[in-house]
């Protein structure tokens, strides 16, 4: 019997916002241990937990972003368990009534595009971090991340391969950079995947049994460890087993999952509503103002870029993949209005040149109006697309505009028929053999005369004048 996989992902997203959830403490990343906390987020008794803002406004953005129906009024609950990083040994999540459900985010995947429909997004409070030290052989506790603020997105079972559920996590990490509200990074931990997994046979409308895999904190990682898990998954039934539900780890070194613990059921966390905290309403003026203030969204600006700008679904995917990037290309291209040619730019010696230096396109050294200059150089032929080149990575180094380097080191092309005429004299008298064969009829031959005189010139002679040129002084 054949099985297909099929996979849904939990993705908890860190939110950027200035402070955290329930209390007014900084949530900045990498302060000194135990320094960004106070009575709320260390739970202790008698204080009460005030709702951010931000953080709503965050999660609406989001919602709206995939399409998903807004909860007039959702409420946050207490998820009970013991660990050391929970002070109050209870989480505060939202469960019953999330801010949004029943969304959609369409996905290009290798097999072509999908939709992939998100069942939720829910609000709720990080938990601190344990130090391990095997030096001192203890573990300490850093409460600085205690209620700092996260969105879970947990998608419906709608993922059929490992690279689908790649795909749809750079969709998703992608959305949340582009809207702002996440830096959408799996090694630091701002941006985490939960993978469940399971496999049926072919066709069947019914799931199979799921393992949720855990500890995936690189894209490398979640796509091999499905990979993995499915395999194993069929293993165990092709020999008759059965798939026991349970949370697993990946295994970098060993490549393969390991069993983790058995899996918890909802009713093991005793949910109740926070008796704190009230049930949270929305309105539609609020709705409205959040989806007011959201940038145009990836998938419409690639539609735009499509059939406004003729450019190739592909280019459009690649300039659209970082609001950044698109902004700059756009930028250039109010100042330089040939969409493939800038598209070009952008996506190679621009693209290099940021992933070279590590920069965000907004760092770029060389700014969107330098790149405009610069193709008005090579558009006015005082410059070959060769040249510009070479200009480009000058302006990467010093900041320089183009037309100061253009000039400093003398580049711009040489198109005075006149001085060429010279030049081209001198490489003809230079070959009377070969001006001899051309004239006898090796046509072929002028392709060796243009390149003398390119050389000559350095490269800098415009071909079009040169081959003008030549064709008029050999067939005189
Ligand atoms: P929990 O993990 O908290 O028990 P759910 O039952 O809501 O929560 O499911 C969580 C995730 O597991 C969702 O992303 C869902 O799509 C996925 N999922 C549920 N059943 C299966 C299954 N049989 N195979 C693969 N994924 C599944
Ligand atoms: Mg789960
Ligand atoms: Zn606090």
């Amino acid at each position: 019997m054949e099985f297909e996989p099929v996979i849904g992902l939990e993705v908890h997203a860190q939110l950027k916002t200035r402070t955290k959830i329930f209390c007014s403490c900084a949530t900045a990343f990498g302060a000194p241990p135990n320094t960004q906390v106070c009575p709320v987020c260390l739970g202790l008794p008698g204080v009460l937990p005030v709702l951010n803002r931000a953080v709503v406004e965050c999660a609406l953005g989001m919602a709206l972003a995939v399409s998903c129906t807004i909860a007039r009024e959702s409420r946050f609950a207490r998820k009970n368990y013991f660990y050391p990083d929970l002070p109050k040994g209870y989480q505060i999540s939202q469960y019953e009534l999330p801010i949004a459900e029943n969304g959609r985010l369409a996905v290009e995947t290798e097999a072509g595009p999908r939709v992939v429909r998100i069942r939720r997004i829910h609000m709720e409070e990080d938990a601190g971090k344990l130090v391990h030290d095997p030096r001192l052989g203890r573990s300490r506790v850093d409460f600085n991340r205690a209620g700092v603020p996260l969105i879970e997105i947990v998608s419906e079972p709608d993922l059929d391969s490992a690279a689908a559920a790649g795909a749809y996590l750079r969709a998703l990490r992608g959305l949340v950079r582009w809207l702002g509200i996440c830096d959408g990074n799996l090694e630091e931990g701002s941006f985490r995947c939960d993978a469940n997994v399971s496999v049926k046979p072919r066709g069947s409308p019914v799931l199979g049994t799921r393992t949720e895999l855990k500890n995936l904190n690189s894209f490398r990682f979640v796509e091999r460890a499905i990979e993995r898990e499915i395999e194993r998954q069929r293993e165990v039934l092709a020999e008759g087993g059965a798939v026991v539900q349970e949370t697993r780890l990946y295994d970098p070194e060993r490549d393969r999952t390991v069993p983790m613990r058995g899996k918890e059921e909802a009713h093991d966390y005793r949910y109740f509503p926070d008796p704190d905290l009230p049930p949270l309403t929305i309105d539609e003026a609020w709705i409205e103002a959040v989806r007011q203030r959201l940038p145009e969204l990836p998938e419409a600006r690639r539609r735009r870029f499509v059939a406004r700008l003729g450019l190739s679904a592909y280019d459009a995917g690649v300039l659209t993949s970082e609001r950044g990037l698109a902004d700059y290309f756009e930028e250039a291209l109010a100042r330089f209005p040939q969409p493939k040619t800038v598209a070009n730019w952008v996506m190679g010696p621009v693209l290099a040149l940021l992933n070279e230096r590590g920069l965000e396109p907004q760092a770029a050294p060389v700014a969107p109006a330098a790149l405009a200059g610069l193709l008005t150089l090579v558009e006015q032929g005082t410059i070959s697309a060769k040249t510009a080149k070479e200009v480009f990575a000058e302006m990467a180094q010093s900041g320089a505009a183009a037309e100061a380097i253009v000039a400093a080191r003398g580049l711009s092309q040489i198109s005075g028929e006149s001085e060429l005429e010279a030049i081209a004299r001198d490489v003809l008298a230079r070959h009377p053999e070969e001006v001899a064969s051309f004239r006898a009829g090796k046509k072929k031959l002028m392709g060796f005369f243009v390149g003398e005189v390119m050389k000559a010139t350095r490269g800098r002679a415009n071909p079009k004048t040169v081959n003008a040129l030549l064709d008029r002084l050999l067939n005189a």
